[in-house]
């Protein structure tokens, strides 16, 4: 069931509203515009439902902070109030609110508009979920990559913490479509993705397809020397697959990982990381393919095999 917000100082118009709309939705009730606030930043709601007129921070200034923050701007709201002046009503919508309503309102009307952008909110959902997937394999994309690592980044800036990245290449894998044909080449792409992805289960974890063949994975909080270890387990685990390869690396499709961790410091970029992983990348090919190659901050670096 989706969750509904509603922020109204008045206990009893909030009440009226929860048994409007308590047989379909999951609806909470805050009573002060900070209170509200807090409540979004925790996540999950699906429709925000907002008085104007309250003491302290009033709907409008909440509205505006909520359309100004990533987190929350594209969780609809809808402004109830009393003041039926046109100029408010202007106002909120430019200010981005979905609807505008005054009151008394009538249930009927009430539960049909929440319906309405609910069903537009689940359908912005979708199609943003969609946008961040890969087709092929059905692990995130790269433009999820590039939207999440760099939250990842920033996250591990804040905190202290290490920060692994890594690429992935499948070797030899312009010999595999040549051997078995490009729909089989595109069936592998997709397991080796799905056996890769089952490895990065924490919510701060991210698996994606770069691009072709390649793959790039962030994860947080472990040391380069168990980055590199846990790395070897999910590098084995490919092998392990055994999806049959006639290529002079091994009877089996392979892929080669390059990877560093680090503790990022104010002024570090990303993609000075990620281009490090892909020189350890270029090292794992060099030194014979089906390998990991990894390195730390201060250029050590751990070699399988
Ligand atoms: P290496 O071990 O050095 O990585 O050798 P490689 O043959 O894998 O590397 P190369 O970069 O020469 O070739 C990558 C191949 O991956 C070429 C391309 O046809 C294939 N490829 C890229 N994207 C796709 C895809 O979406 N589907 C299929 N079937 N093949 C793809
Ligand atoms: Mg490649
Ligand atoms: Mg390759």
């Amino acid at each position: 069931m989706d969750k509904i917000l509603v922020i109204d100082d008045s206990p009893v118009q909030s009440g009226f509203l929860c048994s409007i709309l308590k047989n379909d939705y999951i609806v909470e009730a805050r009573h002060t515009a900070a209170e509200g606030l807090a409540a979004v930043k925790e996540g999950g709601y699906s429709l925000i439902l907002l008085d104007v007129v309250m003491p302290g921070m009033d709907g409008f200034q909440l509205l505006e902070e909520l359309k100004s923050t990533k987190l929350t701007q594209h969780i609809p709201v809808i402004l109830l109030t009393s003041l039926t002046d046109v100029q408010y009503e202007e106002k909120g919508l430019l200010l981005g609110a979905v609807d505008y309503v005054t009151k008394p309102f009538n249930p009927v009307i009430i539960r049909a508009r929440v319906n309405t952008h609910i069903q537009l909110y689940r359908y912005q959902m979708q199609f943003m979920e969609q946008a961040m997937v890969d087709e092929l394999s059905g692990v995130a994309n790269r433009r999820r990559y590039e939207d999440e690592g760099a939250a990842r980044w920033q996250e591990a800036m804040r905190f202290e913490l290490p920060f692994s990245i890594c690429m992935f290449d499948i070797d030899k894998f312009k010999l595999y479509n040549d051997t078995f044909g490009h729909p089989a080449g595109d069936r592998v792409i997709a397991s080796v993705a799905q056996r890769v992805a089952s490895f990065f289960r924490r919510s701060t974890d991210l698996f994606a397809r770069y691009g072709g063949e390649e793959f790039v994975a962030v994860f947080m909080g472990s040391q380069a020397i168990s980055a590199f270890e846990f790395m070897k387990s999910v590098r084995q685990a490919v092998e392990d697959l055994h999806i049959q390869h006639n290529s002079p690396v091994c009877p089996w499709v392979t892929v080669s990982v390059g990877g560093v961790t680090v503790v990022p410091k104010a002024g570090d970029r990303l993609d000075t990381c990620l281009k490090l992983a892909d020189t350890m990348l270029y090292d794992a090919k060099r030194f014979g393919r089906n390998m990991v190659v990894w390195s730390n901050q201060n250029g050590e670096q751990w070699r399988e095999k």
